[in-house]
């Protein structure tokens, strides 16, 4: 049966998404997967971080960021005063690519309606992007070397939201420099959400006009 884009709009909660992926074959990377990595974490987040692609490590344990940047990310994570399971941590694409070559256009494609509906699903005040390849999946014209650390908003899935991107914890393994900045933006991000929650950003009807691409920090 090949899985619509309707019948993933009718997912209603996390487990039925995490279904479909299972049965899913709308691009050839089923294939070659060794198990599903729908995604992890908590339906009520208030944060959602997005990457691009399941790696092998991954692949094998069927979790998104579990490998050496997946520990880099729970360290950063735990050191907010959270846990795993506080969040939600997804990727644009549920399967990975073989020997992680960069997602086809049309895999990234097929797999956005899943990325979609877990958003609706979930309804994060916060969308924060692990890397410049989940952030062009969303806005292709944003440069993370200009945006990483700035929250902004923009509309989408028919609200404004607001959204954080970083570099990518693999970026920073090796590169100090890179850490101590991802460190800093990371720890922007209960500030943030104390903005969204006390300006209700994500309110369609809030009184602050500015909404696109505005630098809200
Ligand atoms: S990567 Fe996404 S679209 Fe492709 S088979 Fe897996 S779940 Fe389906």
């Amino acid at each position: 049966m090949k899985i619509t884009e309707e019948n993933i709009a009718n997912a209603d909660d996390l487990s039925a998404v995490d279904e479909l992926v299972s049965k899913c074959e709308r691009c050839s990377l089923y294939k070659t997967k060794t198990k599903d990595v729908t995604g992890i974490g908590s339906e009520k987040a208030q944060v959602m971080f997005i990457g691009e692609a399941p790696g092998k490590d991954e692949d094998l344990q069927g979790e998104p960021f579990v490998g050496r940047a997946g520990q880099l990310l729970t360290e950063l994570i735990q050191g907010l005063g959270w846990e795993r399971k506080d969040v939600y941590i997804a990727n644009v694409l549920k399967h990975r690519p073989p020997n992680n070559r960069d997602p086809l256009p049309e895999e990234a494609e097929m797999c956005w309606p899943y990325l979609k509906q877990q958003i609706k699903i979930i309804d994060p005040k916060l969308i924060v992007f692990l890397g410049r390849h989940a952030m062009n999946r969303f806005f292709p014209a944003l440069k993370i070397s200009e945006c990483h650390g700035n929250a902004f908003r923009k509309d989408f899935n028919g609200r404004k939201q607001v959204f954080l991107a970083l570099y990518h914890p693999a970026v920073a393994i090796y590169n100090g420099n890179m850490k101590k900045t991802l460190e800093e933006d990371f720890d922007k991000i209960p500030k943030i959400l104390k903005k969204i929650n006390e300006e209700g950003l994500n309110n369609n009807n809030d009184n602050n006009k500015e909404t696109e691409q505005t630098k809200l920090f």
